[in-house]
């Protein structure tokens, strides 16, 4: 037998098999998915490789498998390649997505965890023999033996307090050959410290009830479908999942949630196992050590795990006997990758539901504009040929759950402040609702779209603003260590006070930061506690968990912040949400600048007053009037949705077409701007001008990183299966020119254009 073998190797020369004979006595083992070790070209080492065919016979003369190591399914390798073809990039990046974290050729091998425990080592009637005949006299010595007797396996420090013995005389046991010492495994358990209430199904209510059954029947029939779960932030969402995962487990089945990374805390996981217990859930996200998720990742492979949460790459999860996957916050950015391979989790989420006839419940109170769209348009509507054809089915929440009212907001026009002589970064509103919440005890988040102490420094005299050398991008103040950094490669630099090109000392630090809204909040109300998150504050493993529990349980009055406040936290004493300047993601270049604006204004609404107390957003902006904000304040998603989607059509973006960014890096200016000519005059001439609009290479908005200079060519269009091969055809073509200095990527519908 001939196993067809992918090397695992990013160079992209390599994506293509190897032939490899596989020897007598490992072919009731290797399979399809076989992780294995095979000698390769010159190397002495033997290189990693993963067996994606097997075949009779091959042409060439061919070596040994040297070993096997792991082993995936059939269908793993068929997603693989599936993923290859649909995300540009090697067969080997994907599955190692797949594999046992902690197992791959550059990675440091993970060591299981063990613990030295005892066990008697002469035989029982020898020794019982001996304390019978006083060979044995000691009474510590009889009772340690005693009990090991009774517990075999116990560990050292339980012998020890049990016997009410030390170390030294269980030493000499173990000397004098009556005890052994023996290594155990133990797993590593992210959720070993957590305490557990079980807590029983809520009764749902009617909406609720509804939206179940739908997906209930789909369970129950065993069949794929899509559904969206809509409803505003409090409306028993997470419940519904709850109940559904409940379901799942009856029929004998398992269930996958994925959340976003920085939701996936303690509060949101404590609903989880206190519904299920710990035992059958697994947690995967990037906090984790690597050990703990190779840990969690061998549970789930042997069977032991029913429900696994976690972020992205959890989609992944080996899991057998999928009944349900649930995607919540589905809105959320972080689903889609944004290094290699660039796969969209949801896009995964569809393929795995369909082959395990199994539903997918996407969730969110203000949906992704495309699923919106899918999930609304009639079932052969796709009057702009989108090709997104399959619709998702919509099951909507229109209350909150426990009868709480939604927050009143307020929208603040910084413009009218401004001219009425106001130039602190509170409004006379905000800074009155502060107050008075302070009054009440009652607790406050103020948020900030912004990180750093301020985004950049502009001379005023003659308008010089200090970038990295390397990536050509404004440099950003800490006032942390008085540096300023740079946020794509780390380069630091220390202030300036004079310009460096006019040498007027008019140097000014523009915009507000966290920081320096702590300072004046600290200021105007000298008496109110403050604590702050966001990118610097929040580094070690659990220090955002910590901020955001310290704000919590030590009643802090005011927590200031970053989007990590946004997300899925429920604060029961927070009545009052300020937002201090909504229009910074409305300035950013990309087409979903609304979108995202429209999304965290919502959310962060969501923030306020969720049990009995009434809560109150205040928004301050500068163009109150732009559609997203008063979208929002109305908290109106679908008022919103309407006048997006017409600007969508009109303008065709996503959802009525993808957007493909191809992107150059090269530390070669001319190579970029000759490769990048090429694939476009190539593209010119295999894609359908009718059907796709191919923008001319450009540099892009960063147009050098790292001393890489960064060239983009954009196309707008649908993708489908034939765009694909052309494009992976295209690809091909540039790797085999062998090019030293250039890379290219594409990515399809990117979550950022820069
Ligand atoms: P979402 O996930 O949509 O934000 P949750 O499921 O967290 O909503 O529900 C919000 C609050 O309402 C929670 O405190 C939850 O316990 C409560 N809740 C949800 N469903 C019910 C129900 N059927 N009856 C009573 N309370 C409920
Ligand atoms: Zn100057
Ligand atoms: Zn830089």
């Amino acid at each position: 037998m001939v196993a067809e073998v992918i090397i695992n190797r990013s160079a992209k020369k390599l994506n293509r098999t190897f032939d490899y004979n596989i020897p007598k006595e490992m072919q009731d083992f290797v399979i399809i998915g076989s992780k294995v070790l095979v000698p390769f070209g010159k190397s002495k080492e033997l290189e990693e490789g993963y067996v994606i065919g097997i075949k009779e016979n091959s042409n060439y003369e061919i070596k040994d498998i040297a070993k096997i190591e792991d082993n995936l399914t059939d269908f793993q390798i068929k997603l693989a390649k599936w993923m290859a073809r649909h995300y540009f990039c090697n067969v080997s990046d994907c599955i190692k997505l797949m594999l046992t974290p902690g197992t791959g050729r550059k990675e440091n091998k993970v060591q299981d965890k063990t613990i030295n425990v005892v066990y008697l080592k002469k035989e029982i009637e020898e020794i019982e023999f001996e304390i019978e005949t006083k060979k044995i006299k000691s009474e510590k010595q009889i009772r340690i033996l005693k009990f090991v007797k009774d517990n075999e396996g116990c560990t050292i420090p339980e012998l020890e307090t049990f016997t009410d013995t030390s170390r030294a005389i269980i030493n000499t046991l173990i000397k004098n050959e009556y005890l052994e010492l023996v290594e155990k495994i133990i797993e590593r358990n992210p959720l070993e410290n957590k305490k557990i209430e079980l807590t029983k199904n809520l009764k749902l209510t009617e909406e609720q009830q509804q939206a179940y059954d739908k997906v209930e029947e789909k369970i129950n029939n065993n069949e794929f479908k899509e559904f969206l779960l809509y409803g505003v932030t409090g409306s028993g969402k997470t419940e519904i999942y709850l109940q559904l995962i409940k379901k799942v487990l009856e029929v004998g089945k398992t269930a996958i949630v994925l959340v976003p990374e920085i939701s996936l805390t303690p509060q949101m996981l404590d609903r989880f196992i206190s519904r299920f217990g710990k035992e059958e859930i697994a947690v995967l996200h990037s906090k984790l050590s690597i050990g703990e998720r190779h840990d969690e990742w061998k549970k789930i492979k042997e069977g032991k795990i029913k429900i696994v949460i976690g972020a992205r790459s959890a989609i992944f999860a080996p899991l057998e006997n999928l009944g349900l996957v649930i995607i919540d916050e589905e809105h959320d950015s972080s689903y889609k990758s944004e290094t290699t391979p660039k796969y969209n989790a949801k896009e995964i989420a569809e393929v795995i539901g369909k082959v395990n006839k199994c539903p997918v419940v996407l969730g969110s109170a203000t949906p992704d504009l495309n699923t919106y769209y899918r999930a609304t348009m009639e079932p052969n509507q796709d009057d702009n040929n989108t090709g997104k054809k399959e619709t998702i089915e919509l099951l909507k929440l229109t209350k909150r759950a426990n009868e709480s009212s939604l927050p009143e907001v307020e929208v603040v026009d910084l413009k009218q402040e401004l001219a009425n002589g106001n130039r602190s970064m509170l409004s006379v509103d905000l800074y009155s609702a502060i107050e008075e919440n302070l009054k009440n005890k009652l607790q406050t988040i103020l948020f900030l779209n912004r990180r750093g102490y301020s985004t950049f420094i502009m001379c005023r005299e003659c308008g010089y603003t200090v970038k990295c050398p390397n990536c050509n991008i404004s440099l950003t103040y800490h006032r942390f260590g008085n540096i300023l950094k740079c946020h794509y490669c780390g380069h630091e630099e220390k202030v300036v006070t004079t310009c460096p090109e006019c040498g007027s000392s008019k140097i000014r630090y523009f915009g507000t930061g966290t920081q320096k809204l702590e300072q004046e909040i600290n200021k105007l109300f000298p008496n109110a506690s403050t604590i702050r998150m966001d990118v610097d504050t929040v580094t070690k493993k659990n220090s955002h968990e910590e901020i955001l529990n310290k704000f919590k349980n030590e009643n802090i009055d005011i927590l200031i912040g970053t989007q990590m406040v946004v997300k899925g936290h429920h604060f029961p004493n927070v009545t009052l949400v300020g937002v201090i300047t909504a229009d910074s993601s409305l300035n950013i270049d990309d087409y979903r600048a609304n979108e995202r604006t429209f999304q965290i204004l919502t959310q962060v609404a969501g923030r306020a007053g969720r049990e009995n107390k009434k809560g109150k957003v205040i928004i301050q902006s500068y163009t109150p009037e732009n559609f997203s904000i008063e979208c929002s304040k109305k908290q109106d998603y679908e008022m919103f949705y309407k006048t997006e989607i017409a600007l969508r059509k009109q303008l065709k973006y996503p959802p009525f077409c993808d957007i493909l960014l191809i992107s150059f890096n090269s530390t070669n200016e001319k190579e970029i701007q000759n490769l990048s000519a090429n694939m476009f005059n190539y593209l010119k001439q295999e894609l359908n001008e009718e059907e796709f609009k191919i923008f001319k290479p450009m540099p892009c908005p960063v147009d050098k990183i790292q001393n890489r200079f960064r060239w983009r060519i954009i196309v707008k269009g649908n993708v489908d299966e034939k765009t694909n091969a052309i494009l992976n055809k295209a690809l091909r073509i540039v790797y085999n020119q062998n090019l030293k200095n250039t890379r290219v990527s594409i990515d399809v519908n990117p979550n950022s254009m820069m």
